[in-house]
């Protein structure tokens, strides 16, 4: 199966996705991880892409398109993949089915993460209200500051009407709320994928 996980900071894309994973024994593919361990380790990749993840900001679309495109032409996806973190921008989502068409392959289904903003700041700023007050909850990546996480959420909802136009005309869209237990998520996630 070949799915792809939409969704803004915080929607729990990483969570489902590595649950789906495991399910569907597909490989995990996750442009946010591949980004921050490329900047992390000061790769080409990484020293184009750091001033863009930096600033919250999209990393071009060209050098997104072609990492991905090497990274799906790898022996090891043959049995399908769970995309988290791609596509973000109409334009990388029909540059994956040109490639796709190209591999004689086909994407089963988009899913969407749905949650309102102020859960997704509150799950992306790390830190929760509890009887106690406010406990953290994860450490924060420099990228989960509050200004830049505004930017991040504001580039994702610039974005995402259209991704969700494209895939909804496709009919490849499933739309699942994102604001309940990670638990509850993937069930609804199995329940619509029929499993
Ligand atoms: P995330 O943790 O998924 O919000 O991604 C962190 C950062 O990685 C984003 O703010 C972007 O700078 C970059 N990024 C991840 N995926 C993409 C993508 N598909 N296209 C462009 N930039 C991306």
């Amino acid at each position: 199966m070949r799915l792809v996980i939409l969704g803004g900071p915080g929607a729990g894309k990483g969570t489902q996705a590595r649950q789906l994973c495991r399910q569907l024994n597909v490989v995990g593919i996750s442009t946010s991880d591949m980004l921050r361990q490329a900047i992390a380790s000061q790769t080409e990749l990484g020293l184009e892409a750091q001033p863009y993840v930096e600033k919250g900001e999209l990393v071009p679309d060209e050098i997104l398109i072609e990492f991905m495109r090497q990274r799906l032409l790898q022996p090891d996806v043959g049995n399908g993949w769970v995309l988290e973190g791609y596509p973000r921008t109409a334009f990388q989502a029909e540059e994956l089915d040109f490639l796709l068409e190209e591999l004689e392959q086909r994407l089963d289904w988009a899913i969407y993460l749905e949650v309102l903003e102020a859960v997704m700041v509150s799950r992306s700023s790390g830190r929760a209200y509890t009887p106690e007050g406010m406990v953290p909850t994860r450490d924060l990546r420099p990228d989960d500051q509050p200004e830049i996480l505004q930017r991040r959420i504001g580039v994702f909802s610039d974005r995402i009407p259209t991704l969700l136009e494209y895939y909804g005309y496709c009919q490849r869209l499933l739309t699942i709320n994102g604001d309940q237990s990670p638990e509850q998520v993937q069930q609804h996630i199995l329940q619509k994928l029929g499993i």
